[in-house]
């Protein structure tokens, strides 16, 4: 049962890549990193009932557990190469399989990333992928190199994700008067999340640190602040929403959606000012977009504050799963 299922994983995740000297099959891939390079890798793990609903579409399922790995790799600045997927499986049912594979090959193939092997196991439903991406040594970006003075922006838009979970329950939508189309588009994000991988790509020497917005923003962030042993300042009133957002909600909710919601996988980062006009222009250019929503001050942690400069307070900063 098992190897049926690696070969239905292996006949729809095809990409194949020089670079990928023995793929699925032997006990270990053998890989070529190219000279000059540096490899960047990560692991996540989504586990059902905590990262997506049970019953959630397995193609859904398939392209969250890729985008979530792309979006590490984007943070760092690395272009994905290669991955790896652990797959524990309640039962050997082939239509889930064949769904989670077209899903994740889907995005597989927006990236020219090849699978070149896992593991498959019998237990509660979970999936782990490692990713492997490449950066010319020296220019990846990480947490620890924002400095005072520097500008905080933020890719794309925040808070549909968790606007999506939020009114997943079709009836709380009704009762809360959120129009169907922005609902769609909400759960659009939540299910659908893009890795900004361009963006990270075109962040090389321009941005001083970086992270990806898994938690939340002002809980991601922290980590950058503690990192580089600065603080950030974020203006409320400047944080980006999309359309769909704007029209589903207004006031504290949609700031604490975007502030503290999570699942967003945006690319937070600083850069000296004088880089604002490059970075505005160039991933409006790769379709993203980017939006100035603070700086980097001295001291420690994270403030946001509002249109008068007065402290915003958040319930709860982010998502902690041991909370
Ligand atoms: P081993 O017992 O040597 O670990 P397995 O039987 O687990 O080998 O796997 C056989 C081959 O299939 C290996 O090359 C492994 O990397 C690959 N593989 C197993 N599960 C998956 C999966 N879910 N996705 C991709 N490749 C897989
Ligand atoms: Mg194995």
């Amino acid at each position: 049962m098992e190897f049926a299922l690696i070969e239905r994983i292996r006949d729809r995740c095809t990409g194949a890549r020089a670079d990928v000297v023995l793929g699925i099959g032997d006990d270990a891939a053998l890989l070529r990193v190219p000279a000059a390079h540096e490899l960047a890798v990560t692991t996540d793990t989504l586990v059902a009932g905590v990262h997506f609903p049970h019953g959630a579409d397995a193609a859904d399922i398939g392209w969250k557990a890729l985008a979530v790995n792309l979006s590490d790799l984007a943070a760092m600045g690395a272009m994905p190469a290669w991955v790896l997927l652990a797959l524990t499986l309640p039962q050997a049912d082939a239509a889930f399989v064949d769904g989670f594979a077209s899903g994740f090959a889907e995005l597989m193939q927006l990236h020219g990333v090849a699978l070149v092997g896992g593991d498959t196991t019998g237990g509660p439903l979970a999936i782990g992928v490692t990713a492997h991406g490449l950066v010319p040594t020296g220019c990846a970006l990480r947490r620890d190199g924002a400095q005072v003075g520097d500008a905080v922006f933020v890719t794309g838009t925040l808070g549909d994700a968790a606007a999506g979970l939020r009114w997943l329950d079709e009836a709380r939508a009704r009762r809360d008067g959120v129009d169907p189309s922005s609902r769609a588009a909400l759960l659009q994000r939540m299910r659908r999340p893009t890795p900004r991988v361009a963006a990270g790509i075109a962040l090389r020497g321009i941005a001083s640190a970086c992270i990806d917005v898994s938690d939340g923003l002002v809980a991601d962030l922290g980590h950058v602040a503690r990192r580089s042993a600065v603080g950030i300042r974020l203006h409320a009133a400047q944080l980006p929403a999309s359309p769909a957002l704007r029209a589903a909600c207004a006031g504290e909710l949609r700031i604490a959606l975007q502030a503290a919601g999570g699942d967003d996988y945006e690319l937070a980062f600083s850069a000296p000012p004088a880089h604002e006009d490059f970075i505005l222009r160039e991933l409006a250019a790769l379709g993203c977009g980017a939006t100035r929503i603070g700086s980097v001050v001295a001291g420690s942690g994270v403030q946001l504050v509002d249109a008068a400069d007065r402290p915003v307070a958040l319930a709860q900063p982010g998502w902690e799963h041991f909370a």
